[in-house]
């Protein structure tokens, strides 16, 4: 038995070095997924319910690692922000959503906004805001047109001179975004003391809001709160046309999700919205 559990162990630990060794080398890679053209932004649309036309699409970070081919956000931005390098990443995805918006602004896409996802750690560089600026500047885009996105957790629990540069970025006209409301924390209290433009209701909700009818009642009560409080609402996850019919019988704003469409690249989306694909 002795035996059996040194064994046992053995194969945990080295196990655990590959998977520790496996995420090293990811993290190392980063660096020249950074500096090379590894690393790309697809865009996913937002359906306004009011006007049937697409307002804004969310960024979502790809990269096509050159051996392990594509490796998903839900896997590298976790340790980018373990690291460190998600600072890094965030300056990329900022610059590179500027330039799409600077490319965009003259065109049938120039009413678009792109909306960029930040984590908790981006906001700790203390230099976000700035940089933030800096890119709107340097490519002479209009704020309004940048949205961020950051989840419950960043509002409550960041310290307060970090969320002064949001409050920052704010006041020149850049959007802030809640992410994936209503699954992280319970604190309301940042809906009144935050200016938010627009709350994200989590897909968890989305996914049986015609199933089941706790998921319906939070979720209309969601939209309801929002719009008393000027804020709009976006419902993340939309896969069926019964999904869609239901938010928009409850007013709720904007509609995302694989129904509508997936993430897809600059060229595809372009492309799509001048065919009237989403029309
Ligand atoms: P998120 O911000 O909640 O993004 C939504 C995720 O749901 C995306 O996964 C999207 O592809 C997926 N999705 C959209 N519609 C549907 C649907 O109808 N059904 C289902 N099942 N899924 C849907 P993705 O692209 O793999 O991103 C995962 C997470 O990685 C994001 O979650 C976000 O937290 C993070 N992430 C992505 N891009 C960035 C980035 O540029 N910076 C940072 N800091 N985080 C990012
Ligand atoms: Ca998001
Ligand atoms: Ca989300
Ligand atoms: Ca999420």
């Amino acid at each position: 038995a002795k035996e059996k559990g040194r064994d046992l162990y053995q194969f945990y630990t080295e196990g655990m070095q590959d998977r520790e060794v496996h995420r090293l080398e990811l993290d190392r890679d980063l660096d020249q997924a950074l500096a090379g053209d590894q690393l790309a932004l697809h865009f996913q649309p937002q359906l306004d319910l009011a006007t049937g036309q697409v307002g804004s699409v969310e960024a979502l970070i790809r990269w096509h690692h050159p051996t392990r081919g594509l490796v998903s956000p839900g896997e590298f931005i976790p340790l980018a922000e373990e690291s460190g390098r998600i600072a890094d990443i965030g300056r990329w995805v900022a610059i590179a959503a500027c330039r799409q918006l600077a490319k965009w602004s003259d065109g049938p896409l120039s009413h678009l906004r792109i909306a960029i996802n930040l984590s908790g750690r981006e906001l700790e560089t203390g230099t976000l805001a700035s940089q933030i600026r800096d890119c709107l500047t340097r490519w002479d885009v209009d704020p309004s047109r940048l949205e961020l996105e950051l989840t419950e957790e960043v509002f409550i629990a960041s310290r307060p001179e970090n969320l002064e540069q949001l409050r920052e970025l704010h006041d020149v006209g850049v959007h802030l975004a809640i992410d994936d409301f209503g699954v992280g924390y319970s604190s309301l209290a940042y809906l009144r003391d935050f200016p938010v433009n627009l709350l994200k209701i989590d897909r968890s909700f989305i996914t049986r809001v015609t199933d089941r009818h706790d998921d319906a009642v939070i979720t209309g009560a969601v939209i309801q709160l929002s719009h008393s409080l000027g804020i709009q609402v976006a419902a993340e996850g939309v896969e069926t046309e019964a999904q869609l019919s239901f938010l928009r019988n409850h007013h709720c704003d904007l509609a995302q999700g694989f129904l509508i469409s997936h993430p897809v690249p600059a060229d595809q989306l372009e492309r799509e919205i001048r065919q009237g694909h989403f029309e």
